[in-house]
């Protein structure tokens, strides 16, 4: 086992939380981390502030530049595996490299999901969900004085807030769907409206929404909930989606996300799914659940990596949260403090 090459898919919190316990657990093993991200593993709850300016890009890593190093742990970055032969233990990479693995954890996380109705304005619709797309929109926000926000998850209110501190005008498109599966009622819709109004934006409905053109001057026309606006940018927030179509073909079964246990091992030997990746049969539910959020990565990339080792350790569902379905708690609390 201490000889044995473990390779972690990802380099999200619980790519690097699995990576940090395989260390601990197994002193000598080889223990490489890939990831299709150019940037060192960041803390993605600060990009919006990237966006605002309140933070500098060196704030937003948690680990020094020696970390690696320190702890003997391959990061290979700008690398994005394509596809993962199981027969024969091996994961082909995007520049055709092939990197055999005696243990694999799967932490691909997630991807910004646009809904259908949305699907063919995506190239113009902004999403945020690495540090290169936070520079972007920082750039580019710089350049308009109006953005419209659609959805209503809970990285929009972060970005919500962010644009509102640099003095753009933010109309908010208010969706019911943008937790998707989940869908806000009418209660929580009032109050989300609320805290942005407070804050200084302006809310609508996404509904009766009638497409999305550009102007000669560049800035869009957007025709929804019977108005036409003019806005210099458009973002879409409805959630995060488990980023997992490379893996359709793998031979793991997928559905939303990687089908996992309670100990999230995929169904194949010393192959484990953690974090916003994983669907894990929920017992309460009965029905497997993804669920998203930074600690429970980090958790969830803990157990994956202990019980590759040889432990036995179940995942729980997280305790705090403010939605709830069939009575089942939904940890999304952070979104509370906007
Ligand atoms: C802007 C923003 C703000 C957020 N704020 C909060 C917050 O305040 N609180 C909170 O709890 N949660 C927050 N979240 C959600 C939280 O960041 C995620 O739940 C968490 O990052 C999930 O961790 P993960 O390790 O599962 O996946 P991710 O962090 O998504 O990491 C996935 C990793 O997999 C890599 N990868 C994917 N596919 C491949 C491939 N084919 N080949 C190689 N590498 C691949 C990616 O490059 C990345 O390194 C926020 C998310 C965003 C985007």
């Amino acid at each position: 086992m201490a000889e044995d090459k473990f390779v972690i898919i990802g380099s999200g919190p619980a790519g690097l939380s699995a990576a940090l316990t395989l260390r601990q657990s197994l002193a000598d093993a080889a223990v490489t981390v890939i990831t299709k991200d150019v940037s060192p593993p960041y803390r993605p709850h600060l990009l919006p502030k990237i966006i605002s300016g309140e933070v500098e890009e060196k704030d937003i890593y948690p680990c020094s530049s020696n970390f690696w190093n320190e702890h003997r742990i391959f990061l290979r970055r700008a690398q994005e595996v394509k596809t993962i032969d199981f027969d024969k233990n091996f994961l082909l990479l995007e520049h055709r490299e092939t990197l055999k693995f005696d243990g694999l954890i799967i932490a691909v996380g997630g991807t910004p999901r646009v809904p259908e109705r949305l699907g063919s304005f995506r190239q113009i619709l902004w999403t945020l969900k690495t540090f290169k797309d936070a520079k972007s929109w920082r750039q580019y926000v710089a350049k308009v004085e109006s953005v419209l926000i659609i959805g209503g998850d809970l990285t929009s209110l972060a970005v919500t807030r962010a644009l509102l501190s640099l003095g753009k005008q933010v109309t908010f498109a208010i969706t019911r769907e943008a937790l998707w599966p989940l869908r806000y009622d009418a209660d929580v819709v009032e109050e989300l409206s609320r805290r942005l109004q407070v804050r200084g934006a302006r809310t609508i409905f996404f509904d009766n929404f009638k497409g999305i053109s550009r102007r000669p001057e560049g800035d869009y026309e957007v025709t929804v909930s019977g108005e036409t606006l003019r806005v210099g940018m458009i973002g879409a927030f409805f959630g995060l989606v488990p980023d997992v179509a490379f893996l359709t073909r793998s031979g793991l079964t997928i559905d939303r996300g990687i089908l996992v246990d309670e100990y999230l091992n995929t169904g194949l030997e010393n192959v484990y799914a953690a974090g916003d990746c994983a669907q894990i049969y929920h017992p309460q539910i009965k029905d497997y659940w993804v669920s998203i959020g930074f600690d429970n990565a980090v958790a969830l990339g803990r157990i994956a990596a202990l019980n590759l080792v040889g432990c036995s350790v179940k995942a729980e569902t997280s305790a705090e949260s403010i939605f709830d379905r069939d009575d089942v708690n939904v940890n999304t609390s952070w979104w509370l403090s906007f």
